[in-house]
């Protein structure tokens, strides 16, 4: 209960934010997605997430992912949209593919090609994104660099059973997320020329959602200001 109140409370002020931030920037609030990032956090905690009316979580590792939808009920995960926004292996990625409604971590064609095939064996279809690498200096953290969007979108574009939606960053960790998402929205403009379906834009975590906001963020994902911290194993 008292769990509860306390997420039910930082909701709300994620949610202020949010609106706040739509509002400086004169867009709709509803035009921005919150997307909760569940990891290392109980699937307890998902349900009470669920039930103060998130629709749509995020984890970042497979094993655990799936493990935690998997104990979700019938209920429950109709109800919620599920995020995959982890670095993905190819052996992994068929996998991902059988519980995950949205992959926004998408770097490479090798993925591209492991997904469709997971999700035609698992006769899904998943909405996908591309993860841009801003800067160049994201090792470790997954992203194509941004002059291969386009072969990747064509790729995505051509399999069955994944539909392109759009870009997803981390903004470069030593540097200004300004510029990073300054970047992100131009290369989001230039890949709507030849694809326009691809609107979405994925950007900002609890730190800089404001700055992505403010750049045309259409989700923002959001797990320490919403959670707390997370574990530092
Ligand atoms: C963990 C994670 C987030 C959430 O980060 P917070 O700073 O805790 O809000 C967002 N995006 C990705 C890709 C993540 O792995």
């Amino acid at each position: 209960m008292q769990r509860t109140g306390e997420l039910s409370s930082r909701l709300e002020q994620v949610r202020e934010r949010i609106a706040r931030a739509a509002e400086a920037a004169q867009r709709d609030a509803q035009s921005v997605q919150l997307v909760v990032v569940t990891k290392f956090f109980p699937v307890d905690d998902l349900r009470r997430l669920i039930e103060l009316g998130v629709t749509d979580i995020a984890e970042n590792k497979d094993q655990e992912a799936g493990a935690k939808i998997a104990e979700l009920t019938e209920d429950e995960r109709a109800r919620v949209t599920a995020h995959f926004v982890g670095q993905l292996q190819s052996n992994k990625a068929g996998h991902v593919a059988s519980y995950a409604d949205v992959v926004q971590s998408i770097d490479r064609a090798k993925i591209v090609r492991a997904l469709a095939n997971g999700a035609q064996r698992h006769g899904r279809t998943l909405e996908v994104m591309l993860q841009v690498d801003l800067d160049g200096s994201q090792a470790g953290r997954g992203g194509a660099a941004p002059d291969q969007i386009e072969e990747l979108a064509e790729l995505v574009t051509a399999s069955p059973h994944l539909n392109l939606r759009g870009l997803m960053a981390v903004a470069p960790r030593d540097a200004d997320p300004d510029d990073a998402f300054e970047r992100l929205a131009g290369l989001s403009q230039a890949l709507r020329v030849d694809h326009p379906s691809a609107t979405s834009m994925s950007a900002g975590m609890s730190g800089d959602l404001e700055t992505a906001i403010r750049h045309g963020a259409t989700h923002v994902r959001i797990g320490t200001a919403v959670l707390g911290a997370r574990p530092t194993a």
